[in-house]
């Protein structure tokens, strides 16, 4: 039996490498790394390999990678940059996009439009330094455009359905089509392309026109305010988990004793109770072992049940 499965494993690795050989030959000129550790490029730096890792610079790359998935059925993972997930120390199966590359900003009058690899602090900036106010709050998030929408990513009041007016998606059939702020049906960090499992190309904001110094102003004393209250100097995926109804995660942690709970490397912030910092070499095992018990200890002590707002992504 144990001969059987290490045959079908040594078939399963050549038929990847076979895979991967035309996959780099159909597309020279796209980067693609085999094999890439993402603890490199998550903001936890903690995860596996991904089997395969490209870095699409425009959307008939992208288009074309997504083609070549669906075709040979390998599983298509996305990401942005990744300050919102924990990716399993056995990494990811399949084709792994990022779209970093893809970082494009331009404004149009009132609006601001970013390709989805944009960060979305630069593309708060840029804002800024049109004189356009409604993306003060976002001034501080260390996404990506594409997972800003994706999550509906929000701060200190703001939240990005309040200025996306639309973003352009790829759907899994290969269609393209701009979809308005309705129909990006956004709600506390969901938003429709986590059920449709669309690919956010870009995304447009429209803004105000206001005085630069006040926008400014604003921005720093939003940063300053995060700088104060969060662990910024440690690796984290920001609030692990959601506001549960009538209740806030970081006080019920707090309350229940389980600041400076540690599982290997992978720690609940003494800072903020709301973040799991990695303090030496956590794992993404540290990671979910801390979630486990944090989310265990506050439903027996409160009865509450916390979901996590971090994504928690690959295999063991
Ligand atoms: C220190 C720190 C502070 C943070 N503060 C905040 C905060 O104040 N408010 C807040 O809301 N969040 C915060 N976050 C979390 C995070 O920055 C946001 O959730 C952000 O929107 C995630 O974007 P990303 O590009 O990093 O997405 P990733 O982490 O790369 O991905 C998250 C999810 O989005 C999907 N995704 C990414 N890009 C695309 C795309 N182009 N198309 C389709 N799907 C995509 C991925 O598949 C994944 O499921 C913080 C994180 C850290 C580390």
């Amino acid at each position: 039996m144990l001969q059987y499965y290490r045959k079908l494993k040594r078939n399963n690795q050549k038929m990847r490498n076979n895979e991967m050989a035309n996959l780099m030959n159909e597309f020279p000129s796209i980067e693609i790394k085999q094999d890439e550790p993402l603890m490199y490029y998550t903001y936890t730096h903690t995860g596996g390999p991904a089997d395969w890792l490209a870095f699409p610079k425009n959307v008939d790359e992208v288009k074309q990678l997504v083609d070549y998935a669906r075709t040979h059925q390998v599983p298509l993972t996305v990401l942005g940059n990744a300050s919102n997930l924990i990716v399993k120390d056995g990494g990811i199966e399949g084709l792994v996009l990022i779209l970093t590359k893809m970082d494009a900003i331009t404004v149009d009058h009132n609006e601001v439009t970013a390709q989805a690899g944009a960060a979305y602090i630069k593309t708060t900036e840029v804002a800024r330094d049109h004189s356009l106010t409604g993306l003060e709050f976002a001034a501080g998030i260390p996404g990506s455009v594409g997972g800003a929408i994706f999550m509906n990513a929000g701060a200190y009041g703001g939240e990005t359905k309040m200025v996306a007016s639309s973003a352009t998606v790829l759907f899994p059939d290969g269609t393209i089509k701009k979809m308005s702020n309705q129909e990006l049906d956004f709600g506390y960090r969901h938003s429709s392309i986590q059920d449709s499992h669309g690919i956010v190309l870009d995304a447009t904001f429209t803004l105000q026109a206001g005085v630069h110094d006040e926008i400014a102003a604003k921005m720093k004393e939003l940063n300053d305010r995060r700088t104060a209250k969060q662990p910024l100097d440690l690796p984290s995926c920001g609030s692990v988990f959601k506001r549960p109804q009538g209740y806030f995660a970081g006080k019920l942690i707090h309350d229940a004793g389980l600041q400076g709970y540690t599982a290997g490397g992978a720690q609940v912030s003494k800072k903020h109770a709301g973040f799991i910092v990695n303090i030496d070499h956590g794992t993404a095992a540290d990671y979910v072992a801390v979630i486990h018990h944090v989310q265990a200890t506050v439903k027996k002590k409160y009865g509450v049940a916390l979901q996590t707002e971090v994504r928690i992504i690959g295999r063991n």
